[in-house]
């Protein structure tokens, strides 16, 4: 287990607890959110997204999940047994930015070869996780940006937990545009082959820091226990596993 560590909130004079490896931590009391090193308010807008569930009705969405697509056990939602429901506001950098990639590269399935160029141009918000170990997908979440609200500790529920930022933002944005840079690679490897050459800009437009309701479901089915993280603002399902059903094998 980590130490936990403290200091007093110049806003309310409460305790702000926080781990090692934390750089931003909010205030359970009264919302204020203080960079750690500096002991200073952070600055930036924060923001939080609203969850619907309690610990009851999150069962619903979580079951109608199990009750649909083709790959799970017909009796999933009828013999799973929830037996643990966590709801955590997870710290995220949302990194709003444009990115043109030019490239060049060889189209190899012609014969002979041929040199193609091609451009890609997108706007995104960019996601990154502010926790370090986690096994959150957050690749596989698609935040629901629109219900972004100024963040409000009292709509912050008794029994979530909220998580501290362990980035800061200039890592936040470095590892933005590293991954954005990544996906436009990816994107390029899809028209040519081979590529020779690519140049990437990416322009920020913005950092928001923000807190996103997501529950961690924990269910039992024949005696085996499974993983389920399920987006407390709209009730989907970001992830989850599915217990291996054996058709015949071939
Ligand atoms: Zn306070």
């Amino acid at each position: 287990m980590s130490i936990v560590k403290e200091l007093r909130c110049s806003y309310c004079g409460a305790p702000i607890q926080f781990k090692p490896g934390e750089i931003i931590a909010t205030c359970r009391y009264c919302g204020y959110t203080v960079v750690i090193e500096t002991g200073k308010a952070f600055t930036f807008e924060h923001s939080m997204l609203l969850n619907k569930y309690n610990p009851e009705s999150v069962e619903e969405p979580a079951r109608d999940w199990m009750r649909s697509g083709f790959l799970k056990p017909p009796d999933l939602a009828k013999k799973a047994r929830f037996i643990e429901k966590t709801l955590m506001y997870l710290p995220f950098w949302v990194v709003s930015a444009e990115a043109e990639s030019t490239y060049k590269g060889v189209f190899e399935r012609l014969n002979p070869p041929m040199v193609k160029e091609g451009k890609i141009s997108k706007k995104y918000s960019w996601l990154v996780l502010a926790i370090k170990a986690s096994d959150f997908p957050t690749r596989e979440y698609d935040v629901p940006l629109e219900g972004k609200v100024p963040y409000d500790f009292r709509r912050i529920e008794e029994f979530a937990k909220v998580l501290n930022s362990e980035i800061d933002r200039e890592e936040a944005v470095e590892i933005a545009k590293q991954q954005i840079t990544e996906h436009h690679r990816f994107l390029a490897q899809q028209d040519v082959d081979k590529i020779i050459e690519m140049r990437n800009e990416i322009k920020v437009n913005e950092t928001v820091y923000l807190h996103a309701p997501v529950w961690l479901v924990k269910y039992e089915y024949k005696g085996k226990v499974y993983t389920l993280w399920l987006d407390g603002a709209s009730g989907t399902v970001i992830k989850g596993e599915i217990p291996q059903t054996k058709i015949g094998l071939f």
